[in-house]
């Protein structure tokens, strides 16, 4: 990689194809894949409904600009929004989604002052960077939008600094970069409520929990919460670029034509790829991610759970941090598991992720937990 910015620290194998939640690299060896690059393939790779919507399209026209009428994009957002008075923003990426939500926030309240949390991600633009609670991919960047403020994440304490002087508050359900931090279900709701109570509007930042992730296809529909704005991207389009922002239609006039734009959001290739996605996203489907998660967590429990390196498991449906103890780096851990065929990732805090495609099957979830917990095992008798 010589003439690549150094930005990533890469592993010295490349992928050259996938199929389902199997991946070959350059030397022909197969992997077991528990990243959907980084919570993009859920559907798998090489998914034939998604691959042929996007070959089609390919076939018609690949880019249009938003100066015309578009069924595909309004198609992907009736099948985001549902039933609900809401509307959406398209765009390209997770953190172009929180930027169009910092804006609106503004706009629309009058306000300027967000709300967000310590050990957050919502990505590296200078909006969504400034609302991220991590110093560390922030240093030398600075100085930040302002009048960003940061709250404890899941202290109770952070209700008071819910003030009607807000714009927004921004959250994520379960904490995806920062560690696989699980919200407590009481204390978000109770921001919910403390929002609302203010007039102070909430953005959910589902770019990593939503599309399925958790068992539904925004996590915080597990929960009694009523987001003003949701921000989603990753798992949206299975691997073609895309973002959207979804927002009350209360919102909508704060974003009138000129407010704010993208040349390729909404992009005729990403809408049909998005489309067949959300068609596959069904009830039936978001059921069986939630059969096959109960599963995962009832062998994750009871064979990972109780080894030596493991000081606790997080996460909720296919979204799973397993935090390793600081006898061992997990990036050694993950090494490990690439020799045996499984690929991996790392978050915060010395953490083993673990997203897993949503097709997976449960006998290749247990194998995966067997590999797991014997190279967990090893890596004690081999320091
Ligand atoms: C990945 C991620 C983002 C940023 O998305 P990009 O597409 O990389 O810009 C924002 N928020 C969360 C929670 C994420 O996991």
């Amino acid at each position: 990689m010589k003439h690549i910015f150094p930005t990533y620290k890469r592993f010295p194998f490349e992928i050259v194809k996938g199929n389902g939640v199997t991946l070959i690299d350059n030397n022909g060896k197969k992997y077991l894949d528990l990243t959907s690059g980084i919570g993009v393939c859920n559907l798998g790779y090489n998914t034939a409904p998604i691959k042929d919507a996007v070959k089609t399209q390919l076939d018609k026209v690949w880019h249009t600009s938003n100066l015309y009428d578009s069924t595909l994009q309004e198609k992907v957002a009736s099948l985001l929004v549902k039933d609900e008075d809401k509307d959406v923003y398209f765009c390209n990426s997770g953190t172009e989604a929180n930027e169009a939500a910092l804006k609106l926030a503004r706009k629309a309240t009058g306000k300027s002052a967000i709300l967000a949390f310590d050990h957050s991600f919502h990505g590296r633009s200078y909006g969504s960077l400034s609302m991220t609670g991590n110093d560390k991919i922030k240093e030398g960047f600075g100085p930040f939008v302002p009048d960003v403020k940061f709250a404890k994440y899941n202290d109770p304490d952070a209700l008071a600094q819910i003030t009607s002087d807000l714009a927004a508050v921004i959250l994520e359900i379960i904490q995806g970069e920062g560690g696989v931090v699980n919200g407590d279900p009481a204390w978000l709701e109770a921001v919910g409520a403390k929002c609302k109570q203010e007039k102070v509007l909430l953005i959910i930042d589902e770019v990593q929990t939503g599309m399925g992730r958790t068992g539904k296809l925004f996590a915080y529909q597990h929960l009694n919460l009523d987001p003003d704005i949701i921000t989603a991207a990753k798992g949206l389009a299975n691997g073609i670029p895309v973002g959207a922002m979804i927002g009350k239609t209360e919102l909508a006039s704060s974003f009138g034509p000129g407010s704010h734009g993208t040349t390729f959001g909404g992009n005729p290739l990403a809408m049909a790829s998005a489309s067949a996605v959300l068609t596959i996203l069904n009830d039936d489907f978001l059921e069986a991610v939630q059969q096959k998660s109960l599963f995962f967590w009832h062998f994750l429990e009871k064979e990972i759970q109780p080894l030596e390196l493991v000081e606790g498991i997080s996460g909720k449906g296919l979204m799973v941090g397993i935090h390793l103890k600081s006898d061992i780096e997990v990036s050694k851990i993950i090494a490990g598991l690439h020799k045996q065929g499984i690929l991996t990732l790392s978050s915060r805090d010395n953490t083993l992720r673990l997203l897993p495609p949503l097709i997976i099957t449960g006998s290749e979830l247990l194998h995966a937990v067997h590999i797991i917990k014997d190279t967990l095992t090893n890596a004690i008798v081999s320091q």
